[in-house]
């Protein structure tokens, strides 16, 4: 995903309205299981400030993940805001010149502001790094999702297995036992 912002370069409150559809369908997160389902939509705007370009919207997606009870696969629909800040990269980096200059630069060089060559801003890191912190933390099926049986591992969702499983966890028990010693 990129946007052009040839028309506003010199044009301080200039603004170009994007909406950017890509199929991401291929793209898979390493180590996360997540998938998009759903073309990922990103409608927003780039102003150019004078000093830098804004670019703000929001991303928008379907994505299949698994419950995290049961582990079946679950669609989720995804929203995220993106307000990100880009300049141009200056044309005098050279490579030799790189070190003299930076720490006049530092002041300039705010951690949030991202460089861009050319003419291009490219999209796809700030969506997707947008869109995996908007993730769910935990995915369930449906509300109330009964899980797999922590003994045999059968979904419980479809119906009881027979095993018997204490819920009673050891601190719990203990505490019970005191109590019970009190009276
Ligand atoms: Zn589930
Ligand atoms: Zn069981």
């Amino acid at each position: 995903m990129q946007v052009n912002i040839g028309e506003i370069k010199d044009t301080k409150g200039g603004e170009i309205r994007f909406r950017l559809v890509e199929d991401w369908s291929k793209l898979y997160i390493d180590g996360q299981s997540v998938h998009c389902v759903s073309p990922v939509v990103f409608s927003g705007r780039v102003t150019a400030t004078g000093e830098v370009f804004l670019v703000r919207g929001t991303v928008a997606t379907d994505i299949e993940t698994t419950c995290a009870r049961c582990l079946s696969p679950v669609r989720v629909s995804i929203k995220a805001d993106v307000d990100e800040r880009f300049r141009m990269a200056s044309h005098a980096g050279g490579a030799g010149s790189a070190g003299d200059r930076e720490d006049e630069d530092d002041e300039w060089r705010e951690e949030d502001v991202r460089e861009f060559r050319g003419l291009t801003i490219q999209l796809d890191d700030v969506v997707l790094e947008n869109l995996l912190v908007s993730l769910p933390i935990k995915a369930l099926c449906r509300e109330g999702c009964r899980g797999l049986c922590p003994q045999c591992g059968q979904d419980l969702n479809a119906g009881e297995c027979g095993c018997i499983v204490s819920d009673i966890n050891p601190r719990m028990a203990k505490l019970a036992q005191l109590l019970n010693g009190r009276e």
